[in-house]
């Protein structure tokens, strides 16, 4: 099952005429997410073919415009393409008043249940989980209020391996025990351990998104490991005095936190307009952290399993529609 994130925008507060605002799809195990929604994400997600219908959670991390905007014209177009789903936005509490406030004047009706969820800005919190994944939301340091969020697959299942069933003439029961992870007490009264019944696990995968955020020694404890980190880098290191008046980040802000929290690949975007070439700062954020790569709008980055079944993320531009 797949687990990936697609770039929609990833441009600050300004679009530019390649980069969008902050928007991006992330597929944990085909449970889909729009993480921000910044205005033209629908727009973004027909360019890149996103099945919209699929997405049934919107998280937004906070109430700055290029992080929400694009919500409204969201919520109105799945309407029209006939939406009967529920739809939950997970974010600030005033988006439920923005939203209804706007509709008193349009007075559509919608076709579809629209849950609104309160995410806490106080301290690390849980908003989804199912039997394959869970994801939460952490406090991070901007202006206002605002959370990183984290998408993590749970523990799987074991696989027996083949004949073990036959070998040790194993029940039903017997068998739900060995794939929770168990040892097996055979007739005989030797316990024959769990690796000798199952086939090898592979590494559970992880995605953290920290944007908008200053540096904080605290981002660093709730993205530890992950393998997978977006991490706001609005600005070049020579704006360093710029980015913490701004509560932003720079390249070697973005690269110090994945160096400190052992991730195993990082993402930098939330790029300041002023950037055209934006090679500047990946070589920068490079000199701390070499495994980083830049966002662009379509940029897909694949969590998968190599042969020795080891993590490997692969990136690989979206053709455009
Ligand atoms: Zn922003
Ligand atoms: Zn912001």
């Amino acid at each position: 099952m797949s687990f990936s994130v697609t770039i929609l925008g990833c441009s600050s507060a300004l679009p530019t005429s390649k980069r969008f605002t902050t928007a991006q799809v992330v597929n944990s195990l085909e449970r889909f997410f729009l993480v921000d929604c910044g205005e033209g994400a629908q727009i973004q997600m027909r360019k890149y073919r996103v099945k919209m219908s699929k997405i049934n959670y919107v998280l937004i991390s906070h109430l700055h415009a290029d992080h929400f905007l694009g919500l409204f014209g969201l919520i109105a177009s799945f309407n029209l393409l006939g939406r009967k789903n529920p739809l939950h936005i997970v974010g600030p509490h005033q988006l439920k008043e923005m939203y209804f406030g706007m509709d008193k004047f349009l007075n559509n009706e919608l076709n579809f249940p629209l849950h609104f969820h309160n995410l806490n800005y106080k301290k690390q919190e849980l908003i989804f989980e199912d039997d394959k994944i869970i994801v939460e939301s952490f406090p991070v340091k901007h202006r206002i209020p605002t959370c990183g969020f984290l998408f993590k697959e749970k523990r799987r299942e074991k696989n027996l391996k083949k004949s073990v069933i036959e070998d040790y003439h194993l029940s039903i029961k017997d068998i739900l025990k060995i794939k929770s992870g168990e040892d097996y007490l055979d007739k005989s009264g030797e316990i024959i351990s769990n690796n000798k019944l199952t086939m090898p696990e592979k590494p559970l995968r992880s995605y953290a998104f920290c944007s908008d955020t200053m540096f904080k020694e605290k981002n660093i404890g709730f993205v530890q490991k992950v393998n997978l980190l977006y991490h706001e880098t609005t600005y070049a290191k020579n704006k360093q005095k710029q980015a913490k008046s701004t509560y932003h980040s720079t390249t070697i802000d973005a690269a110090n936190t994945a160096k400190m929290a052992q991730v195993q690949k990082l993402i930098i975007g939330h790029f300041s307009s002023r950037y055209k070439d934006l090679n500047v700062l990946l070589d920068e954020a490079k000199t701390v952290f070499e495994k980083t790569s830049l966002a662009t709008d379509g940029k897909q980055f694949d969590l998968s399993y190599d042969k020795e079944n080891q993590v490997v993320v692969i990136e690989k531009q979206l053709e455009e529609k």
